[in-house]
């Protein structure tokens, strides 16, 4: 990509000068004169593309520049006060916030890998365009990744797989957790990859039929409506159709992998009287229906989710949001930081939606070691959640596996200290249950009790481990 077409795709949604974005391009371009990549092509290549990716993302000029500078301090001899000098506080930040501490300094590759994203939660939890850069970064080390070695290849992609991808989930960033996830599995399977794929596409052939059918008879009913809307096929995501075939044990011809479609429309009215029309012309699957627009998941994604019988008796899964809704299920995150700009109209809600995220990491950082700390990131990661109500009605999304305790945390940290029991679904339960979705749980508390070291083995979250480390350490009971 040549300079002028970076330029060129950021005025098409910003009017910023765009001078100190040609001077990073031209120092990053000088810095890495000499070196190359393992394809062979010049190293600020790879600068480029992570500038180019955030540029699809439509992100500020400081986050772009520094995508292009992203690899200065780690991998040139251009000092940290010059590069400061150069591009000001708020570029080096965030390219500090992606830069790794030297692996000399740590005893094994498990605790440098550890101690290095800890430390780029730390600064995310400050900027959260620290992480944007670095999905960016990884996303085009993914797309080439075929010039490394083989041990590298599965090294780098299971890294992917089991931290990147999910953490782009949780971030909301569905389209670039695809693309990571489909790519690490390209490398860690290649031939079930290679199966499977060809398998998908003589599938997908085989539906654009059924698409089109389905299509004229929304059409159909829609046209006298008036309600705005266009009909979209979803894309395919082949490792999480693999991941249904691992769980169930079944070969891909038994794998109920329903016609996905996404119908958008412009406000949330029009959503559920979108959902009213589908479901008085195709018959719905009862208990299919889930309304992630009045309860959002804890990644900001919204939608209303029904599943649907055509004629012909396959299933359809259905999901109906707005414009907005949409534009934050493929960007998540990094569609919000850019409202947040002012660019196109502020989010007022902006930062009590980001609260979570803020939270999570305070409570990450607060975790001792760094095998502690990378076990809960990963089960907080984790992709499913489960719902849990209290008895009031509220809902608080948890991870699988989570138990009363996480639950108590989950409502006030005063609840989660002074928490003694719980009734799940009306009947006693025991602290270390395993709550599931959907189960009504409410937490009985006695004044002046106090939380138990075993919690420590007990709790799933961060947020709970978190509170119960810091009561203990405050009354001096914490035993490591
Ligand atoms: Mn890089």
């Amino acid at each position: 990509m040549e300079l002028n077409d970076l330029l060129k795709k950021f005025r098409e949604y910003s009017s910023e000068d765009t001078t100190k974005l040609e001077y990073a391009w031209q120092f990053s371009r000088d810095a890495h004169t000499d070196q190359k990549r393992a394809s062979g092509e010049v190293y600020f290549s790879h600068c480029e593309a992570v500038a180019e990716i955030l540029v699809d993302f439509k992100m500020d000029l400081e986050t772009i520049a520094a995508g292009l500078l992203h690899d200065v301090l780690e991998d040139t001899t251009v000092p940290r006060d010059t590069f400061s000098k150069e591009f000001g506080e708020e570029i080096y930040t965030l390219v500090m916030g992606v830069t790794k501490i030297e692996t000399l300094k740590f005893s094994s590759r498990d605790e440098a890998q550890a101690e290095n994203w800890r430390k780029m939660i730390l600064a995310t939890a400050k900027d959260i365009r620290v992480i944007v850069i670095k999905l960016a970064d990884r996303l085009h080390n993914m797309r080439t990744l075929n010039f490394l070695t083989r041990e590298k290849q599965l090294e780098i992609s299971h890294e992917t797989l089991s931290l990147y991808a999910p953490l782009a989930q949780r971030l909301g960033i569905f389209h670039l957790k695809s693309e990571l996830e489909d790519l690490s599995f390209k490398y860690l399977h290649p031939d079930e990859y290679r199966s499977l794929l060809a398998k998908v596409q003589v599938r997908f052939a085989m539906r654009e039929k059924l698409l089109e059918e389905f299509k004229s008879g929304v059409e159909k009913h829609l046209g006298p409506t008036q309600i705005p809307h266009r009909v979209v096929s979803r894309a395919k995501n082949l490792y999480s159709i693999y991941r249904k075939m691992e769980k169930q044990g079944l070969p891909f011809e038994d794998i109920q992998d329903a016609l996905g479609i996404r119908i958008i429309t412009d406000t949330v009215i029009n959503c559920y009287a979108l959902l009213g029309t589908v479901h008085s012309i195709f018959k719905p699957v009862i208990g299919s229906f889930t309304d992630y627009i009045a309860v959002p998941k804890m990644n900001l994604y919204q939608s209303l989710h029904t599943s649907v019988m055509a004629p012909s008796g396959e299933i359809i899964e259905i999901q109906i949001r707005t414009e907005e809704m949409h534009r934050t299920s493929e960007y998540g995150i990094a569609a919000h930081w850019r409202y947040k700009l002012g660019e196109q109209g502020a989010d007022r809600h902006l930062d009590e939606k980001l609260n979570w995220l803020r939270q999570w990491m305070e409570w990450l950082q607060d975790l001792s070691s760094p095998r502690e700390f990378i076990e809960s990131f990963k089960t907080d990661l984790e992709l499913d959640q489960i719902f849990i109500f209290t008895p009031k009605g509220d809902v608080k999304s948890l991870p699988v596996g989570a138990t009363p305790i996480d639950f108590a945390y989950a409502i006030h940290s005063g609840v989660g200290d002074a928490c003694i029991g719980a009734r799940v679904n009306n009947k006693m339960a025991r602290l270390n249950d395993e709550l599931k979705s959907g189960d009504i749980c409410e937490i009985i508390t006695r004044r002046n009790s106090a939380p138990k070291n075993d919690w420590l083995t007990i709790v799933k979250t961060a947020g709970a481990r978190s509170h119960i480390r810091k009561y203990l350490r405050e009354h001096g009971k914490l035993q490591d």
